[in-house]
């Protein structure tokens, strides 16, 4: 593990750090290199509606391709879908030789779609938590754990500067590991796949909707099933599961343990086993970049799909209800 002292900012004094993208990761850390005192310029495409937050964040604001020609380090902080066209058309003509191209997730080098010159050193950076927590906790003092990778390092540099910027997001205030694109790649979808997203996101809405089809009412249904979920999580975060479970009544613990392996049964468990496969040969990653090649017309029925669903409407009217939820997410 990497901490603080094993990262020196000052390797990054003299140089320009350009920042593409300015959404969920690129706001982040933009920002928090600033307030680190690094040399920040953000990478925007033309009539980009960001270019006034970032702008109202003190931060100097110029087009992807200027920015990736004046970066010494570029990080590319656009939806991965969108990183070999980009690339492509905007980036690749400012990037020389002995620069440092960063990402914030291997996706698009493990997979193929972003083929830099040989002189270039290509590295990530990835924090393991959403953007805006990585803007909050730095905020806070605090910092959301991330993880390196080298993948070329023509200078011998890559490795430094990458632990620099870490710690220039507030990376290693959290602890950094050193991993591979690959190893980042696959666990990161697997993750969000099999746990983080699709896994909570099917677990919370089925045991909403079977409270509610069993005639329960829905306000009680998703206290029960979304809302109480934070409150568990955030004991399993502090204290782990253990900690978890001494903090639950005996009722509710004899429940977790005789009941939770019905619900995650054998066959869930092969199911993960072979999400991680199609993650790993390159199943998933070839279908979501046809996906993107078509216009995502099946990716934006589902989302819409998902923002019907019940749980959804009656969730916003009770969030409604509850002055203390922070509604920075939902703004973006
Ligand atoms: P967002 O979708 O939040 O970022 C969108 C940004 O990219 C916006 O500034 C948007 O511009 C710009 N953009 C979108 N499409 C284009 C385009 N065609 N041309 C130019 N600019 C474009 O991305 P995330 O922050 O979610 O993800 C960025 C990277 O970080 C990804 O590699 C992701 O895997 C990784 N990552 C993300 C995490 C997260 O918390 N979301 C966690 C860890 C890693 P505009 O403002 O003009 O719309
Ligand atoms: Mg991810
Ligand atoms: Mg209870």
């Amino acid at each position: 593990m990497y901490y603080d002292d094993d990262a020196d900012l000052d390797l990054l004094k003299g140089k320009t750090v350009a920042i593409l993208g300015y959404g969920s990761q690129g706001h982040a850390h933009a920002r928090n290199l600033k307030d680190s005192g690094v040399d920040v310029v953000v990478g925007l495409r033309e009539g980009s509606k960001s270019v006034e937050h970032a702008q109202a964040a003190g931060l100097e604001v110029t087009t992807i391709e200027d920015a990736s020609s004046r970066g010494d380090i570029v990080m590319v902080l656009l939806p991965d879908e969108k990183h070999h066209d980009v690339y492509e058309e905007s980036i690749k003509d400012g990037i020389a030789p002995g620069n440092l191209l960063l990402f914030g997730h291997g996706f698009s080098i493990h997979y193929g779609e972003v083929e830099a010159p040989p002189e270039v050193d290509i590295a990530l950076v990835a924090p393991k938590g959403p953007g805006h927590l990585v803007r909050r906790q730095y905020t806070e003092g605090s910092g959301v754990p991330a993880l390196i990778a080298i993948h070329k390092n023509e200078t011998g540099n890559a490795k430094d500067l990458a632990l620099a910027y870490a710690k220039g997001i507030g990376g290693t205030r959290g602890g950094v590991i050193e991993t591979t694109f690959k190893d980042e790649t696959e666990t990161d979808l697997f993750g969000e796949q099999a746990v983080l997203c699709g896994g909570v996101s099917e677990l919370v809405t089925a045991g909403y909707e079977t409270l509610v089809d069993a005639g329960y009412d829905p306000k009680m249904a998703y206290f029960e099933c979304l809302h109480e979920l934070k409150l568990i999580v955030d004991l399993m975060y502090e204290k782990g599961i253990t900690g978890m479970r001494h903090s639950i009544s005996n009722t509710a613990e004899y429940g977790d343990l005789t009941r939770g392996k019905r619900i995650i049964t054998d066959q869930t468990r092969q199911n993960m086993k072979d999400v991680l496969t199609e993650i790993q040969d390159g199943t998933f990653a070839r279908e979501w970049i046809a996906e993107n090649r078509a216009g995502q017309e099946n990716f934006q029925r589902m989302r819409a799909e998902g923002q019907s669903n019940a749980i959804e409407t009656e969730g916003k009217e009770l969030r409604s209800m509850m002055a203390w939820i922070d509604t920075e997410f939902e703004e973006g």
